[in-house]
């Protein structure tokens, strides 16, 4: 026993003795990670600046070809190799700095929403005339990454290791699928991890899963007569579209009950006393599986000819979007949580506090405790298989890559993506020092990982397992179109 006793003593000596050994190598990095930080403090006015740049702009999906510029032109100036309008998308651009092995992905948005146009004020005010608004906050999430990958190539340049950094500029995220033409083109086949990042009411590293979402336009065609005088010369096509959307709305009840399926009616006709020649409806179905999305959007499929059948008209579709569901690696999580505990969460001054409470008066039953900004969550590995109900085309990116992304509070807690509150807060410093708990975040871990082969591997390891069979081959859920260019006009 008593032997035991001392063996279980100098073991814990000896891992103290070792722990103190490590705590003693790994501080020069740790210095490093403190100038990155420092570094990104210092630059705060010249990123905050960009952010609010894109913020005015305003530019919705693939039509962002001023924000992309600028961000672009901010890569040159730092010495990246920029190539720009890749994957048959004028806006998108990876831009590179430096050689060899290992290659840091990191990704950045920048398109806004249509519809909401906010001023940075803390009570609703739309701007008028304004096509669309930051209620995704992408102008802060391509600024951030923007930022981060300039401190990696910094420091890059100044130890002289091996080591590339890829910053990807990501087009249309809200229902373009931008990302998944450029995996589809192979434009992430030399990456070993892809970071990114999302605005969002709280600070979290995240391993939780997304919705896979496939999404098209059925267009209906009839034969258009007088409504009264000659109604049965006519087919109509709205006729189509209400059938379709009735035998949708009865297939909710034998479908798995985690599916989403929603959709709007963008054509339905000109006047009563004609009847619909043309019709439009744009459905978007989810699953967090995959294999089951497309079963049921096989059924959606049916139903649309069905119905077409039935009212005399006839139907076709186009298939405008596709991502994949996100393959969490908890492996990298872990590693960004941990970074996100260095950097802390968002700190505001009394003039924000004030900017926050009157949000917060807003948000009715969600209505949280301000200073929840300051605080890093939890992170724990069952959120593995938590759903976040959304879908991203980051997901095609991570079943080709192993892939980690975290949530920053750019917003005030408890607001919700896509609200005139998320448009205002992204527009002022609120949304400008939750993008730099981002960027300095994203810094580091890259950091991490330029000096840390054996965390590649074990993320590397984990990705494989999760994704499954060596013959996984990736085939993008839209198929072989090309990019839906004008899906905004
Ligand atoms: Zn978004």
């Amino acid at each position: 026993m008593k032997k035991y006793v001392l063996l279980v003593l100098s073991m814990l000596s000896f891992a103290s003795m070792a722990q103190k050994k490590k705590a003693a190598t790994a501080s020069p990095l740790e210095a490093e990670k403190q100038a990155m930080i420092g570094n990104l403090d210092k630059r705060f006015d010249e990123y905050a600046k960009i952010s609010k740049q894109i913020w005015d702009y305003a530019e919705l999906g693939y039509m962002e070809e001023k924000s992309s510029l600028l961000l672009q032109e901010q890569l040159k100036k730092e010495g990246f190799q920029v190539q720009a309008g890749i994957a048959g998308i004028p806006t998108a651009f990876v831009a590179t700095y430096g050689a060899g092995k290992p290659v840091i992905g990191i990704l950045g948005e920048y398109d806004a929403l249509p519809g909401l146009a906010q001023e940075a004020t803390p009570e609703i005010k739309p701007i008028p005339n304004q096509k669309g608004g930051h209620g995704c906050g992408h102008n802060l999430f391509g600024t951030a990454s923007v930022a981060a990958a300039i401190e990696v190539k910094n420091w890059l340049q100044k130890s002289g290791k091996p080591g590339t950094v890829k910053i990807y500029g990501c087009p249309a995220e809200e229902g373009g699928s931008g990302k998944v033409y450029m995996v589809r083109e192979g434009y992430f086949n030399d990456v070993d991890v892809v970071l990114h990042w999302h605005p969002s009411s709280a600070n979290a590293a995240d391993a939780s899963t997304s919705l896979a979402n496939k999404n098209a336009k059925f267009r209906f065609k009839g034969i258009a007569s007088h409504a009264a005088a000659a109604p049965e010369r006519g087919r109509s096509a709205l006729d189509g579209v209400e059938s379709m959307n009735y035998m949708i709305n009865m297939m909710r009840e034998h479908i798995p009950q985690d599916t989403r399926i929603h959709y709007v009616i963008t054509k339905g006709g000109e006047a009563p006393n004609v009847v619909p020649a043309y019709a439009e409806v744009y459905y978007y179905a989810r699953h967090k599986d995959r294999a089951i999305l497309q079963s049921i959007w096989k059924r959606i499929e049916n139903a649309a000819q069905g119905a077409a059948l039935g009212t005399g008209t006839k139907v076709e579709w186009e298939v405008l979007g596709g991502v994949y569901n996100l393959l969490p690696n908890v492996t990298l999580a872990t590693l960004v949580h941990q970074n996100m505990q260095k950097v802390g969460g968002v700190v505001y001054n009394e003039e924000e506090k004030k900017f926050a409470e009157k949000i917060a008066e807003t948000l009715g039953e969600q209505k949280q405790d301000i200073n929840n900004a300051t605080k890093i969550k939890n992170f724990n590995d069952a959120s593995e298989s938590a759903t976040s109900g959304g879908s991203t085309d980051v997901g095609d990116v991570s079943w080709v890559v192993p892939t980690v992304g975290l949530g920053t509070a750019t917003w005030v807690p408890g607001s919700s993506a896509h609200s005139w509150q998320s448009t205002a807060a992204s527009g002022m410093s609120i949304g400008q020092k939750g993008m730099i708990v981002a960027a300095k975040t994203l810094a580091i871990t890259a950091l991490d990982l330029l000096n840390d082969q054996a965390t590649i591997d074990k993320a590397k390891a984990e990705w494989l397992e999760k994704r499954g069979g060596a013959d996984f081959k990736y085939e993008a859920l839209l198929g072989d179109r090309k990019p839906a260019l004008d899906y905004r006009k």
